[in-house]
């Protein structure tokens, strides 16, 4: 929400005649934590993808794949996309400690092939900013026949992999608590309420009726923008889709904790449900 103002002092104090570009934050030192974890597990691997081009330097999409134990039935696949507001590293750092937290406890991720994308807007992490250096909030620009480069290549990844789920992490520095947007199938409600509870661990919950223009009931909202990130439209059966936001100003690690603890907490329902479903 401050991303002009952040990119305004980024330039005035860092930029030189020398230097064309303000100090840029480096992408590998807030992915190093998952680079170490996949070198080493049996779980995670890295993939990323996606090469593009942005002011004649060349960048990819980092993407992480946690493949769970296996379970009863058809591997359950879910998308988690995270900092596609740059300014916003907080989904990144994470999906780190729900990564820690899946290799502490695989089972959690029983019957899963989880596909994580840390960072959906490098070059908007890189300079500090919400929108991306081509200047566009990449989270308007979806499934509207955008030419952004990472939002091609995010709706590929959306459109071939079928998700069954699919979560996006953001940070707002307007909100005082947890929220969260929910769409899709019909069971984002079901697994949003908890895992707004179980989050709510280490943060309390945005209670307002309004939030972000919309109107919601405890911490949840049934509308949305349009063009952020989701599946694509008119599927027969429809992933679920769930928002989480942190309140932005929090402390980190508590923001960190509330989101690892959602997410552990969407898994274990969402296997839940598929088992009732199954059974009837
Ligand atoms: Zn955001």
């Amino acid at each position: 929400m401050t991303s002009l103002m952040k990119t305004d002092i980024g330039a005035s104090s860092n930029a030189s005649p020398a230097a064309p570009f303000p100090e840029r934050r480096p992408l590998d030192r807030l992915l190093s934590q998952l680079d170490q974890i996949a070198d080493s597990s049996d779980h995670l691997i890295k993939k990323t993808f996606g090469q593009f081009e942005s002011n004649g330097q060349s960048y990819n999409l980092p993407r992480y794949l946690f493949l769970g134990p296996k379970g009863g039935g058809d591997v359950i696949r879910i998308g988690i996309f995270a900092t596609i507001h740059g300014d916003e590293p907080e989904g990144a750092l994470a999906l780190s400690r729900f990564v820690v937290a899946l290799e502490k406890n695989p089972e959690l991720a029983k019957g899963y092939c989880l596909f994580l994308y840390p960072v959906c807007n490098p070059t908007g992490f890189e300079d500090n900013t919400r929108h991306s250096r081509s200047g566009k909030d990449l989270n308007r620009e979806f499934w509207n026949n955008s030419a952004e480069p990472e939002v091609r290549l995010l709706e590929t990844e959306l459109w071939t992999h079928g998700f069954d789920g699919i979560i996006t992490l953001h940070a707002d520095d307007t909100s005082n608590g947890l929220y969260g947007y929910v769409a899709g199938s019909v069971l984002s409600e079901n697994l949003i309420e908890p895992a707004l509870r179980e989050a709510e661990q280490f943060l309390p919950r945005n209670t307002g009726s309004q939030i972000d223009g919309f109107d919601a009931e405890n911490g949840i909202i049934s509308q949305g923008y349009r063009g952020v990130l989701r599946g694509p439209w008119k599927l027969v059966r429809p992933p679920f889709e769930i928002t989480l936001e942190t309140p932005q100003k929090a402390p980190l690690h508590r923001q960190v904790e509330a989101f690892s603890a959602a997410l552990q907490t969407i898994l274990v329902e969402y296997r839940y449900l598929m088992a009732i479903a199954q059974n009837i």
